[in-house]
């Protein structure tokens, strides 16, 4: 006889961790299931180890997805205040750090320990290296076939998460699951994540690997961020170029404007009045870092002479280089380092109340499974914790 439950949910990470414990609160019977032997791995990774776990600035376009309002009604339910009110009923301590980003003071454990005793408290079960090897859905109840046996849930909700990292265990089975039923999933792609450079472009710049510097990343179709830019031995990273990653398509070059605070153009030539004599490496490492002008110049061809053997064109194309200078990524590290997956279950296929199946009743979707990404910043989890919380209230 199958163990009868009123909800099971599939993946102990953030979003699954926040919806049994609500629902559990309603007096359901829960049991949250995940191959791992840890709940909450990506949690205690997140964030250098301190998670990020919100954002003071939540927003709606903070997210993409194909359906941009989609996200709304679960951000506007539970908020950023009402995840901070939690954190702080179990006095975790936790900064500002920068841009509205909170962290933990300590540790990301602290993060985890408060979901679990959440779980614990509100009486969900929490089963871990369970591996689900089939579901079926009969007599409008789910059947769920696992390695520590047989369970029959009236609800299903599915919090499996995302394709990135999978040496942390993410594995397809939300995606898997959406297409057993019938639900349209999206294309997917690694998102937040760093570019690979062309060849010639990585010999050139692999030598200041470590190095980064502010900059304003564009991407073709207008989107930017300011934010740093890091010099890596593969390519480019820094918050700045895993933001604009996510809005970057194959094939596509970025505008990178390593002087964003030099909004005139016609600054060099101002320099070259003040003082010609100076070589063009010599001002530029005024105001960049000196082994990224030297080897900006050699990448751009451009000669290290006193700025008074430059014609104004050449300053003002130089000037306009700087602020608007295009390269084209080979790729990206892909999804073994990607902090999130773009794409996933189709959200015209969900209530964005209920994050419940519109054709599949008692099948729900919560969390990063869904086509539903955040910037950097803590906004994947808040959308975790809201699409978690939203589903728990419809169970
Ligand atoms: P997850 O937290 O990934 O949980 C999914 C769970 O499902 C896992 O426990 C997994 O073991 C389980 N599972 C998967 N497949 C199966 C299966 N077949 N059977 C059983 N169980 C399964 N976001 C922020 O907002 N702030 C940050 O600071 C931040 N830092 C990050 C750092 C890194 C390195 C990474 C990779 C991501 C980071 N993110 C951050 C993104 C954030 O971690 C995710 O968006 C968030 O964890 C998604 O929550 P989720 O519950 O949907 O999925």
């Amino acid at each position: 006889q199958p163990e009868l439950v009123d909800v099971a949910i599939i993946g102990a990470g953030a979003a699954g961790l926040m919806c049994a414990a609500e629902a559990a609160k309603k007096g359901l019977t829960v049991v949250l299931l995940d191959h791992a032997k840890q709940a909450g791995k990506k949690i205690l990774i997140s964030g250098g180890g301190r998670c990020n776990f919100t954002n003071y600035y939540v927003e709606p376009n903070a997210y993409l997805s194909a359906n941009p309002h989609f996200c709304k009604s679960a951000l506007s339910r539970y908020t950023q205040w009402d995840f901070i009110a939690l954190v702080d009923k179990h006095q975790i301590p936790y900064h500002e750090k920068t841009l509205g980003q909170l962290f933990c003071d300590d540790s990301a454990k602290d993060i985890v320990n408060m979901l679990l005793s959440e779980c614990q408290q509100a009486g969900a079960e929490i089963r871990l290296r369970t591996a689900i090897e089939q579901v079926d859905f009969a007599n409008e109840r789910y059947q769920l076939t696992t390695s520590t046996g047989v369970l029959s849930a009236s609800k299903l909700v599915i919090a499996t998460g995302g394709l990135s990292m999978p040496k942390l265990g993410a594995t397809s089975f939300g995606f898997d699951i959406a297409r057993q039923f019938g639900l349209q999933v999206l294309p997917t792609r690694a998102g937040l994540v760093p570019f690979t450079l062309q060849p010639a472009d990585k010999a050139c710049f692999e030598s200041i690997s470590g190095v980064s510097a502010p900059t304003v990343i564009e991407s073709l179709a207008g989107v930017s961020f300011k934010e740093n830019l890091l010099f890596t031995h593969r390519g480019l990273s820094g918050p700045a170029v895993l933001q604009i990653s996510s809005y970057w398509q194959e094939g596509e070059a970025i505008l990178i404007n390593l002087l964003p605070d030099h909004n005139d153009e016609q600054w060099l030539l101002n320099e070259r009045h003040k003082n010609g004599e100076r070589t063009i490496k010599t001002v530029l490492s005024e105001v960049l870092a000196k082994r990224v002008a030297e080897q900006w110049l050699g990448h751009q061809q451009v000669d290290n002479k006193p700025l008074k053997q430059f014609d104004d064109k050449q300053l003002l194309a130089l000037a306009q280089r700087l602020a608007r200078w295009p390269i084209k990524p080979s790729g990206t590290e892909g999804y073994r380092t990607a902090e999130v997956t773009l794409g996933g279950v189709d959200t015209n296929e969900l209530s964005s109340k209920t994050m419940e199946s519109k054709k599949q009743p008692g099948l729900y979707f919560i969390g990063e499974v869904v086509d539903v990404t955040g910037w950097l910043g803590g906004y994947n989890f808040q959308w975790a914790w809201s699409s978690g919380w939203a589903c728990a209230q419809a169970l």
